[in-house]
């Protein structure tokens, strides 16, 4: 389940408490871990005010890449589909030069999802466009060939949260997220003109997909 695609993702999830918080699966590299593939964080570092760092919320930090492939790596891009393809064998990941990175992902995705069910997660946040956690958006072959192109679908950790059902979101849900804090803040009200990614101009100009 993809809460972003739901009308209210709110309703589908139990009622966080400081005794028993939502317990929150999340992209290393948000939480600033070192991670990506060139041992940054991405530059998607998690600000100490921010909104998820609250006594309703316990945050499960985790990379599958760095897991799976260590870290540094080349960049893993999906070739030939999407994470579901490569769970069904029918797609591989390969690096920029061409070396099959296909067995550290898979390993890296079910090491993903088996922490998230031990740790009984509520749902996953994860860094989209990333061949591993991308939810909505993924790349379609190589980032470093111009020009880059993108496909929807979802990364391979991401498939394999999904096939163990756990609810995923990602960072560029603007909407949904927004929704999430104002659960845990009553008093913050959401944005009504924000958007989820898969309903963001570029993504409908340039990916349309009449299934979503
Ligand atoms: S695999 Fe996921 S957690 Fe790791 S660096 Fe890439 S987006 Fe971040």
């Amino acid at each position: 389940m993809h809460l972003a695609h739901l009308d209210d993702p709110v309703a589908s999830l139990r009622r966080p408490s400081a005794a028993d918080p939502w317990r929150i699966l999340i992209s290393g590299c948000l939480m600033g871990l070192p991670v990506g593939v060139d041992a940054t964080s991405n530059g998607a570092d998690m600000p100490a005010d921010h909104w998820l760092r609250t006594p309703l919320v316990r945050l499960v930090p985790f990379c599958p890449e760095d897991t799976g492939i260590g870290t540094p790596r080349p960049m893993p891009d999906l070739d030939g589909g999407d994470g579901r393809d490569v769970l069904a064998g029918r797609a591989r990941v390969l690096g920029p030069d061409g070396e099959d990175l296909t067995a550290g992902m898979l390993t890296g995705a079910r090491a993903m999802a088996r922490r998230a069910l031990e740790e009984r997660v509520d749902l996953a946040l994860l860094m989209d466009r990333s061949a591993a956690c991308g939810t909505q958006v993924v790349s379609l072959g190589c980032r470093f060939v111009e020009p880059v192109r993108y496909r929807r679908g979802v990364g391979v950790a991401a498939a394999a949260l999904l096939e163990a059902g756990i609810p995923v979101v990602s960072q560029r849900d603007h909407r949904a997220l927004g929704l999430l804090r104002a659960a845990l803040h009553p008093s913050f009200t959401p944005d009504p003109t924000a958007l989820d990614h898969h309903r963001h101009p570029w993504v409908l100009a340039n990916l349309p997909d009449p299934a979503v």
